[in-house]
């Protein structure tokens, strides 16, 4: 199934928590890609964190029969964003493919919006990114190298979005289904995480969203996410 260009995409992730390992690639491949700043211990002992993908960590038992739960969470693109609404000066914004947007020349650095994410996947600049020489080269030409002062958070890679539709055009042909991803979905191993567009009743995303175990996180705060999970499987569960 293709996607059509001239009918805008809305773009959409599943996760798959029962999938999910925990492994963590799908935070360092976004860090790598969106040149996040490496985090220091000082800061972390401050509680800045410096992902825009976190993987929360539960247990669940007691010893020996105890089991860790995973669950990766990201920007949420919700539809109905409470983040937007109180940006006093339009930082954030939705597009017409669904995005959450942030416009960093515009961010003051109020931090409302962080504090109206019921998800807390809104990361704030208290420092100046700084990189090891050895690493200059490998920033991302494609992605801004954010300064001090600004909020920041997942765009599901739409630099990787911008990339494949100018590919598409320049071939005379429309997006297929899975032809890109954004980086953590690439790196996950075991394919918790699939990307893809909600427009599209044959997407592999609709499919999965049509899974009995799909839920939305908090649906009682009306945000309409544009991220689904599929609950665990397990077994021995009563
Ligand atoms: S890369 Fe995949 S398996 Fe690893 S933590 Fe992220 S979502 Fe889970």
């Amino acid at each position: 199934m293709t996607i059509q260009v001239t009918k805008k995409p809305k773009w959409g992730m599943v996760v798959d928590i029962d999938r999910c390992t925990g492994c963590q690639a799908c935070v360092v491949a976004c860090q790598a890609e969106n040149n996040i700043p490496i985090n220091s211990q000082d800061a972390v002992l401050q509680r800045r964190a410096k992902q825009w993908i976190r993987v929360e960590r539960y247990w669940e038992g007691d010893f020996p029969n105890i089991k860790a739960r995973f669950i990766p969470i990201m920007c949420q693109h919700c539809e109905n964003a409470p983040c937007e609404p109180v940006c006093p000066v339009y930082a954030t914004y939705h597009n017409q493919e669904g995005l959450n947007v942030q416009v960093y020349n515009r961010c003051v650095g109020t931090r409302y919006c962080a504090n109206n994410c019921p998800y807390q996947v809104r990361y704030y600049n208290f420092f100046q990114g700084v990189w090891p020489d050895t690493l200059q080269d490998q920033l991302n030409p494609d992605v801004t190298v954010r300064s001090r002062g600004l909020m920041e958070k997942c765009s599901f890679c739409v630099q990787r979005i911008r990339r494949a539709e100018r590919t598409a055009a320049r071939e005379g042909r429309d997006l297929k289904d899975g032809e890109f991803a954004p980086a953590c979905v690439q790196a996950c191993p075991t394919n918790a995480l699939t990307f893809g567009n909600l427009k599209d009743p044959e997407s592999k995303v609709n499919r999965l969203r049509a899974n009995r175990r799909a839920y939305t996180l908090l649906p009682e705060r009306a945000t309409e996410p544009s991220v689904t999970y599929l609950k665990k499987v397990d077994e021995d569960a009563h």
